[in-house]
């Protein structure tokens, strides 16, 4: 519409121009118009370009907003050095120490903005034994910036001023045909930093892209070299993977490319298990609804209940050789908790609510007494009795059970009281208690 108005008043509409091996694409092309990009956003680039400085929306962003889709952030690229950007911006700071990037405020909003980057050349790169990328963090210029990014889709930079768009390597036209493709030689770049694989497959299961066959073709033959990865960084690509808010979708396609043995330590064991799998699959549709909806999700539900299964077997493995329920729950999240952390170290500030969501699970069995009032009165009762109805819907315990708690929560005190079945305590039990004189019911402790 905006091409034949164009064409109406001036006669020819604006076309694509070439400037080195960069096409310079206007806004009559791809209609991305300004007003999509965040205020604060603007004001970077327009404060650095006032200063003389070059300075674009890049990355994300950019392909987000070509895709019809909201941004979750705006990153801001720039040829002004860490310390020039500080100079344009009072309210901004350095950040980083390996790759020094400039925080600039407005509001409540801010912005990263860092310089244009280079990639080492492959000779005198630093790389590790296995042809890992140790350093990437040497300015460059615009072009080199755009080379050392993964996917073509990623490498665009937006001007707001001009609203046109500079692509370095047909991302506008992977875009428009829906495909992601690696810039490069992928096998080179997987090998560079092999965390570009699950990338790959985060991306184009959120985004809905296809992933071009020659991108997608070395994974199989590589997903090894993730083994190579750090940890915290291993666990930072896997919990954005999982809160993508297409976490299902991650999955499948993982499964769909025979990726998830290797790629996600954490769901090797679980896939394998009927009733392991179909948890997991309905925890990770819950979580995705749940963010689809703005909801918060807590990471150590989401690791509550990928470890669950494995907790369950362990759990009865541990009663079979004659330990009591409570101390078996114990020793198998103990032992579960333990063997994970060697896979990928889940950190421990989430193990008191993972376990706290576990143990409260056999207590949702107990329906007699005062029970039930006290577990609905813990903190954690909402994470519990969301867990539990995973659990009712996996199969893995009768639905009836989810469907009591259900009502009780809402249930006037008259109903409750109806409600509440008979105590359950052994004989044996009782008459001790009555011989000690106890007048009150202990519940299952939770540590
Ligand atoms: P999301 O929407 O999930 O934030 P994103 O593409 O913006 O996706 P970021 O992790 O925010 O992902 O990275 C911002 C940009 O940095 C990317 O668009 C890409 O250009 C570049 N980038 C990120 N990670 C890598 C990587 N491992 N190798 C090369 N370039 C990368
Ligand atoms: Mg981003």
């Amino acid at each position: 519409m905006i091409k034949k108005l164009f064409k109406r008043v001036f006669g020819k509409a604006p076309r694509t121009r070439v400037e080195g091996k960069c096409h310079i694409i206007p806004f009559e092309v791809h209609d991305v118009g300004r007003s999509g990009i965040s205020p604060a956003a603007r004001k970077v680039t327009e404060g650095l370009q006032a200063a003389g400085y070059k300075a674009f929306v890049v990355g994300g962003a950019v392909r987000d907003l070509l895709l019809n889709r909201h941004p979750k952030d705006f990153d801001i690229a720039t040829d002004a050095t860490p310390e020039e950007v500080r100079r344009v911006f009072r309210r901004s700071r350095i950040i980083g120490r390996r790759f020094r990037l400039v925080h600039v405020m407005f509001g409540e909003e801010t912005v990263e903005t860092a310089t244009f980057r280079r990639m080492i050349e492959t000779e005198d790169a630093q790389t590790d034994e296995h042809g890992r990328l140790l350093r990437d963090n040497e300015f460059g210029d615009q072009e080199q910036d755009a080379a050392r990014r993964d996917f073509t889709a990623n490498a665009l930079f937006y001007d707001p001023s001009s609203q046109e768009i500079y692509d370095y390597h047909n991302g506008y036209a992977d875009i428009r045909a829906n495909t992601l493709r690696m810039i490069g030689d992928p096998a080179v770049r997987y090998r560079e930093d092999p965390v570009r694989m699950l990338r790959a497959v985060r991306l184009s299961a959120k985004l809905g892209m296809k992933l071009d066959a020659a991108t997608a073709a070395p994974i199989a033959g590589m997903k090894g070299l993730l083994g190579n990865v750090p940890q915290a960084r291993l666990l930072d690509e896997m919990l954005k993977l999982l809160l993508s808010g297409h976490a299902s979708e991650c999955v499948k396609k993982l499964r769909a490319m025979d990726l998830h043995h290797g790629m996600l330590p954490m769901l090797d064991v679980i896939l394998e298990q009927p009733q392991g799998e179909k948890f997991v699959m309905l925890a990770l549709e819950n979580t995705d609804q749940r963010i689809r909806e703005d909801k918060s999700v807590s990471p150590a539900f989401l690791f509550a209940a990928l470890l669950w299964h494995e907790v369950l077997s362990d759990w009865k493995a541990q009663q079979d050789a004659g330990e009591k329920p409570v101390a078996a729950l114990h020793a198998a999240m103990d032992a579960v908790l333990g063997r994970q952390r060697e896979q990928l170290a889940i950190p421990h500030r989430h193990d008191a609510i993972m376990k706290e969501i576990w143990l409260l699970q056999p207590r949702f069995e107990q329906r007699g007494g005062q029970r039930p009032l006290r577990l609905l009165a813990l903190p954690r009762f909402r994470a519990a009795y969301d867990f539990l109805l995973l659990r009712c819907e996996s199969g893995e315990v009768d639905g009836e059970l989810g469907l009591w708690w259900d009502e009780f929560q809402d249930a006037t005190d008259e109903r409750r009281a109806e409600m509440l079945m008979p105590d359950e305590v052994p004989k044996k039990r009782r008459r001790r208690r009555k011989q000690a004189g106890a007048a009150v019911q202990k519940e299952l402790p939770i540590e």
